[in-house]
C-alpha cells in the first residue's frame, strides 16, 4: 500500500511538473507574440551576441594576399586568387577571396594570423545559401561595404543570383561488364 501511494504520489508531482513548465512557456509565447513576429527576418535581422562568429567579414583594399589565413585554414577553404602589382607598385593584387562554406567550420583561427587585421569572423546570415553551389563566397566580387560588414544584403536577391539550374552531379552509365564463357 504505501509503494502504492508513493507511485502515485510521484506520477502526479511528474505530470504537474511537466504541466507548470508547459504552461510558463504558453505564457512567455503568448506574451512575446508570435515567433515570426518578434523576429520577422530579414526585415529585423535576428540579434547575436558580441562573440558569435558567423560569416565572414573582409577588407579587399587591405589585403595584400599574403595567404597567411589560407595556411592557417585547417580544412583549407579559402582561396586566393593574386597577380603582381604592375610596377611601380610592389607586392600582389588580390583578384579573387573564396570562402567554401561547406567546409568551413567557423573556428576563426584564419584571423589571428592577418598582419593586416583585414578578416574577421562577422555576424550577418545575408549570404546563407539553399544550395550547395552558392556556399563558396567570393569577397572580392561583393561590394566592399557588404564584405566589411557594414551594409546589408536582401538575402532572398543573394540567394535567387546564386540559384543554379543545372545538376551538381550526374550519374554516369556504367559500363556493361563483361559475360564470361560458358556461364549462363
Ligand atoms: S573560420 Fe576556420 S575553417 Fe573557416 S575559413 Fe577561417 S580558418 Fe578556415
Ligand atoms: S592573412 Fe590577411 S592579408 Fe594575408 S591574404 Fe589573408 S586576409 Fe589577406
Amino acid at each position: 500500500m504505501r509503494t502504492w501511494i508513493r507511485n502515485v504520489y510521484l506520477a502526479t508531482t511528474t505530470l504537474a511538473a511537466g504541466m507548470y513548465v508547459t504552461l510558463r512557456y504558453f505564457v512567455q509565447s503568448f506574451r512575446r507574440g508570435t515567433f515570426a513576429g518578434h523576429f520577422a527576418y530579414p526585415e529585423r535581422p535576428v540579434p547575436v551576441r558580441p562573440r558569435y562568429r558567423g560569416f565572414h567579414r573582409f577588407d579587399l583594399t587591405t589585403c595584400i594576399g599574403c595567404d597567411k589565413c589560407a595556411r592557417a585554414c585547417p580544412v583549407d577553404c579559402i582561396y586566393i586568387d593574386k597577380e603582381k602589382a604592375p610596377p611601380p607598385h610592389k607586392g600582389f593584387v588580390v583578384t579573387g577571396f573564396k570562402i567554401d562554406y561547406t567546409k568551413c567550420m567557423f573556428c576563426a583561427l584564419c584571423v589571428d594570423p592577418c598582419p593586416v587585421d583585414c578578416i574577421f569572423m562577422g555576424s550577418n546570415h545575408d549570404i546563407s545559401t539553399y544550395t550547395r553551389d552558392g556556399c563558396i563566397v567570393d569577397y572580392a566580387k561583393l561590394p566592399l561595404a557588404v564584405a566589411w560588414g557594414q551594409a546589408t544584403l536582401n538575402p532572398t536577391t543573394v540567394q535567387e543570383s546564386k540559384r543554379v539550374s543545372l545538376p551538381v552531379w550526374t550519374k554516369t552509365a556504367e559500363p556493361a561488364k563483361p559475360v564470361a564463357d560458358g556461364k549462363a
